[in-house]
């Protein structure tokens, strides 16, 4: 197989009276035959409804079978999905709509109150609906798939087709649109495949949003390549994880750090989680107490994925018994990956021969098989983050003698204070080891004598937590060298952070006006 389609269509060869899927919204559940059958409904719809070969499929939706549909029908007929992070309001899903010109737009009840505006700003595109409406004017997803042939279409698709738009999170700025296709995401899926050792008798719980590549590309598609059965919550809650975990005997799931710390917060020994064989957490940096408490305290055996939309995203893996003896490590290269960690260069790209040694903090590079041939309609910012064949994380870290790697923090986020180099990660750490801390997110301020100080955002957990109390526990520990030490704590509600949980530092920094970014 080199195709998507092909790579599903291997799958209900082998297990086609198989558990496929489970939509724990409507409680319905396909083999992989039937599974099969509905993504040839809508393959065929989508080409009577004139959606061609390299036509652009947007959905709008929060997690669903539909989408689950969606993503193999659109890989049969070589249609491009682009999946819309569902948290976005109009004006930024009509940027993504301007930037990759969709030939459709799928959108559910809960995204329907942005798409009216969509709908007079883009009138040439067709929008079809997955929840059953009265309003006559809306055209519905299953009407359409109902009526159509459940024969596979024949439409000759090849490795080098592409297969999705995906923009990145936005954490830093304006999300940049990832083009992939199908010959890296057959190599990213049999990468996430052996890095969790799947078997076909896993369960697989979708609870992080399928919009974003971590979920896709590193647990979705994987599982289903190694016939899998995929449980779809519509949306993250903690809660409902537990129980879903629990009814469904789910033996492996991903979910990004935040997630994981929200799960921490219930009460665990109401949940029966005994089926979990792993856990995979990544997408953002998540503390070393964070992952030493959901060892101890839900029993998780874990593996980490670290990586960016641009590579597949999984660039590293690191597996479970290496979890204690690299804490804090992001681990090691995946299959046919060279990751590199270079000087960094105030006045352009890094130079990929320019390694550091080990211990060394610089940008980390990469080169793999997975790596996007580049952003769409951007080639200024494609040329600049391939530079001379690596891609540009934009990433700082330091690999360790072993070849393991470890992420500082971003280039963007690095705090200068008195000429010495701050990663506000490690101070965040250090903050999250603070029972009454929930959430943490450190800063750089601008200071006349030092240029930049430290200064802390938290969450609180505990309601009477004092800024005193947070100056005294960082005073007291000895990982934290005084010019590290926050010098300002803000205390919030909430971070703002996007749908992968990942806190946007650009947001807090507009909120508080400490730093131009
Ligand atoms: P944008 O590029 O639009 O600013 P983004 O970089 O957050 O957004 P993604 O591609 O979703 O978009 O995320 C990739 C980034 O997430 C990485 O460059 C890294 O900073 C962070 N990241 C991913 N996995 C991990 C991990 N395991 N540990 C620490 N950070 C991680
Ligand atoms: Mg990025």
């Amino acid at each position: 197989y080199v195709t998507i389609g092909q790579l599903f269509e291997q799958t209900v060869r082998k297990f086609p009276r198989k558990e496929a899927l489970v939509d724990m919204a409507s409680g319905r559940r396909w083999t992989f035959e039937e599974y099969d059958e509905d993504v040839n409904r809508l393959a065929n719809a989508l080409r009577e409804s004139g959606v061609h070969k390299g036509d652009v499929v947007s959905t709008f939706l929060f997690n669903s079978s539909e989408l689950a549909i969606i993503y193999f029908a659109c890989a049969k007929i070589g249609a491009v999905l682009n999946p819309i992070n569902f948290r976005l309001k109009s004006q930024e899903v009509s940027f993504i709509l301007q930037d990759c010109h969709p030939r459709l737009f799928i959108y559910e009840a809960m995204t329907e109150p942005h798409v009216n505006a969509l709908k007079q700003e883009f009138p040439n595109i067709s929008y079809w609906s997955i929840s059953p409406s009265q309003e006559s004017d809306t055209i519905s997803f299953h009407d359409k798939m109902k009526s159509s042939s459940s024969e596979p279409p024949e439409i000759s698709v090849k490795e080098d087709d592409l297969y999705a738009i995906m923009y990145t999170s936005g954490t830093t700025g304006r999300p940049k649109g990832v083009l992939h296709r199908h010959r890296e995401m057959i190599d990213m899926s049999l990468i996430g495949m052996n890095a969790i050792h799947l078997r076909p008798d896993d369960v697989g719980l979708v609870a992080a949003p399928m919009f974003h590549c971590a979920e896709l590309h590193c647990a979705f598609l994987p599982r289903v390549h190694a016939g899998c059965s995929n449980v779809i919550l519509h949306h993250f809650d903690p809660k409902m994880v537990l129980e879903t975990i629990a009814s469904e005997k789910i033996t492996i799931m991903f979910a990004a750090p935040t997630m994981w710390n929200m799960m921490l917060q219930e009460n665990l020994e109401n949940y029966d989680l005994s089926s979990m064989r792993y856990s995979l957490y990544g997408a953002a940096p998540m503390a070393p107490a964070l992952v030493t408490r959901l060892k101890e305290e839900m029993g998780m055996q874990l593996v980490q994925a670290y990586g960016m939309t641009e590579m597949g995203p999984a660039i590293t893996y690191l597996s479970e018994d290496e979890q204690l003896s690299k804490a804090g490590s992001a681990g090691k290269p995946c299959l046919n990956h060279e990751v590199r960690v270079v000087r960094t260069n105030e006045n352009g790209p890094s130079e990929p021969e320019d390694i550091l040694p080990p211990f060394e903090v610089g940008e980390i590079i990469v080169q793999g098989p997975c790596m996007m041939p580049g952003y769409h309609n951007r080639p200024e910012a494609t040329e600049k983050a391939l530079y001379k064949g690596w891609y540009h994380s934009g990433d700082l870290g330091y690999m360790d003698r072993d070849g393991y790697l470890y992420i500082s923090d971003r280039v963007d986020d690095m705090i200068i204070s008195g000429g010495e180099n701050i990663y506000p990660r490690e101070v965040e750490d250090i903050l999250y080891e603070h029972p009454g801390v929930l959430d943490a997110a450190v800063l750089g301020e601008p200071h006349e004598k030092w240029g930049e100080q430290v200064t802390a955002v938290i969450v609180k957990k505990d309601p009477s937590l004092t800024e005193e109390d947070l100056e005294a526990f960082c005073r007291s520990s000895d990982k934290l060298a005084a010019y590290k030490r926050p010098k300002r704590f803000i205390f919030m509600e909430a971070l703002p952070r996007n749908a992968s949980g990942k806190i946007q530092k650009f947001l807090l920094r507009q909120q508080y006006a400490v730093k131009s970014t």
